[in-house]
């Protein structure tokens, strides 16, 4: 195993980054994680465009349009080319004297390494979930390094041996501690729409598009609390979760054992589908 730091590519316990680095000191970076399945990165074009449009969000100079070349070089040297793995990519705004603003005259950090890791066909998980406060900030679409908020809110769903916490914000649900989330009412799909309170997942854009091919009706439209206990089915979505019935939010048991809803299930056939197209 390797890691790629700023063009090398070394041991991990060789690979270094300064203390001042502003993604170590403010968590001032963004991340991505993609997955290569049956020798190409799912969705790698709109992954990497999420990455560029962050970047531009937070002024860090860096052109995405890099990463590419950069990615065959560690796959090569970690031997996972066209091999199923995940690949996590992080650019910080680099190393400086500590200060808030944004210095002038610097250059970003880019780290990234991969792990070989075959992802289930479907997932099989059934998803335990507890609802929670959004408690964390309100620009949830920039995909930073900062997750804070979001370790604290997965922790307390895993302290309630549950597979994910999903939150509510104004009295919507908006998404889960790593994943979004879906639900289904009287045969209607719904999702909390793109805005600033939600990280627009690739996959959730993915579940969108096959909704609208296979002819499911689908809302970018949140769901209440209170409506929670009135769904037939939700799903929870992302890159490494990809498709993930829930069985049970809070105390409202939506089935028992291995059951999962017919959309929910329609959806991870056609989704795999994609995967191996
Ligand atoms: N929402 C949050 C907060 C996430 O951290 C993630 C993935 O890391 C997602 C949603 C799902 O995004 P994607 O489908 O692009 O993996």
């Amino acid at each position: 195993d390797k890691v790629y730091v700023n063009g090398q590519i070394v041991n991990p316990q060789e690979a270094k980054v300064s203390v001042f680095d502003r993604g170590f000191i403010f968590g001032d970076g963004l991340y991505e994680v993609m997955a290569q399945i049956n020798g190409r990165f799912f969705y790698e074009k709109e992954h990497l465009e999420r990455l560029q449009s962050g970047l531009h969000k937070i002024s860090i100079d860096f052109n995405a349009n890099l990463l590419p070349n950069e990615i065959k070089k560690l796959l090569r040297a970690v031997r996972l080319t066209n091999k199923d793995c995940m690949l996590y990519i992080q650019i910080t705004r680099g190393v400086a004297p500590r200060q808030h603003s944004y210095p002038s005259d610097i250059t970003p950090t880019l780290m990234m390494y991969s792990v070989p890791k075959v992802l289930p066909e479907i997932n099989m998980v059934n998803a335990h979930v507890i609802t929670r406060k959004d408690f964390r900030w309100s620009r949830c679409d920039i995909k930073m390094t900062s997750l804070l908020g979001n370790v604290m809110l997965n922790e307390e769903g895993v302290q309630h041996d549950c597979y994910e916490t999903i939150l509510h914000r104004n009295g919507l649900l908006t998404e889960a501690s790593h994943s979004n989330v879906f639900f289904v009412k009287e045969g209607i799909v719904y999702t909390h729409k793109a805005d600033e309170y939600i990280l627009n997942g690739i996959t959730r854009i993915v579940v969108i598009e096959l909704c609208k091919s296979l002819g499911i009706e689908v809302r970018e439209s949140a769901i209440t609390l209170e409506e929670v206990n009135m769904v037939d089915e939700a799903f929870l979505t992302g890159t490494s979760t990809q498709i993930a019935a829930i069985q049970k939010i809070d105390e409202h048991q939506l089935y028992i054992e291995n059951e999962k809803g017919p959309i929910t299930r329609k959806l991870q056939g056609a989704f795999l589908k994609l995967k191996y197209k």
